[in-house]
């Protein structure tokens, strides 16, 4: 059985047009009490469905709409937007490592995380925000009480593929707004709006080509620990300071972020490592900017402050925050 609300379940029966509200209603609580209470509404909903012939879901081999995947479905195949592309994260567990990936997708009917493992991290490297992805057969399961897809053995991905656009992108909310002196360590997705009051050069290293891990330079050669000799990644991190009166943090974008704040490719941010004082430019247009960051907070350890890891980034919107300010 697929994981579907509740509310939804109702929707798409009532639009089948064969009971009216009232007699679903009736209908689920009759089919509880048939059943002695050991079936919950959504399974009474699920059951109702089936007796008057409505498909909850869409079991078509066509392509799905985001809002139409549910968790638990196999074969999941859709089209949308990269909205946004996370960092790759490196991770170890009982002597063996990996890597993960993941990234945003949208179409008209809102976004979905889609992840990708070890391997499949690499496909992404051709991968870029604003790119159309088509995913096939991948399967769609739970967690943190939202959806997402997942690869698997089966799954596979085209970039930019033939004839496909999307125009526009519903986004949805899963991270809490947060006044910058309630954050907590490790207290999940939040969402801070603020001024930046302070900017730092970013700073690069190199990444092996294949394993994405840190690389050790010996007289012009690039050492991996595990590739041995590779040519080297460029990569960077920047940070700032954001502060919303309540307080402030010290924010952290790596390479993607950075790119999606500064509109700039990967190239030319790179250019900054050999000519700082250009970045001296970026750093005066930035400063005094109202920016929206998602992502969580972290405990820098060495230093013993509050740190907040950006997982997306945007200007803020002026509207908006007035609409919430009234609300
Ligand atoms: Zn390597």
């Amino acid at each position: 059985m697929y994981k579907i609300p509740l509310a939804e379940i109702k929707q798409k029966i009532l639009t089948g047009g064969k009971v009216t509200l009232e007699e679903l209603e009736q209908r689920i609580k009759a089919k509880i009490n048939e059943l002695s209470g050991l079936i919950s509404e959504e399974g009474a909903a699920h059951i109702i469905a089936n007796e008057l012939g409505v498909e909850l879901v869409n079991n078509s081999t066509k392509k799905l709409k985001v809002k139409e995947i549910y968790a638990g479905m196999r074969n999941v195949t859709a089209v949308g937007k990269v909205v946004r592309k996370f960092e790759v994260r490196e991770f170890s567990k009982d002597n063996r490592s990996g890597k993960v990936c993941s990234l945003v997708l949208g179409d008209e009917t809102g976004t979905i995380r889609v992840v990708f493992w070890n391997d499949q991290v690499d496909a992404l490297r051709q991968v870029s925000e604003g790119d159309i992805l088509l995913v096939k057969d991948g399967y769609a399961r739970e967690n943190n009480n939202d959806r997402e897809v997942h690869l698997g053995n089966q799954g596979s991905i085209v970039v930019n593929p033939e004839g496909e656009s999307v125009h526009s992108v519903r986004e949805g909310t899963s991270y809490q707004r947060r006044k910058i002196e309630e954050l907590r360590d490790g207290e999940g997705g939040a969402e801070i709006v603020g001024t930046v009051v302070q900017i730092f050069d970013p700073r690069f290293f190199n990444l092996c080509s294949q394993c994405n891990k840190k690389v050790v330079e010996s007289g012009g050669n690039y050492q991996c620990n595990e590739h041995g000799s590779v040519k080297p990644v460029v990569s960077y991190v920047m940070n700032l300071v954001l502060d919303d009166g309540s307080g402030n943090i010290r924010s952290v974008l790596w390479k993607n972020q950075t790119n999606h704040l500064l509109g700039k490719t990967e190239e030319e941010v790179a250019q900054y490592k050999d000519s700082p004082t250009t970045f001296e430019e970026v750093k005066a247009d930035l400063l005094g900017e109202q920016l929206k960051l998602l992502g969580q907070v972290k405990k820098n350890d060495m230093f013993s402050r509050l740190e907040f890891n950006v997982q997306m980034v945007s200007r803020a919107k002026p509207e908006e925050e007035i609409a919430r300010l009234e609300k």
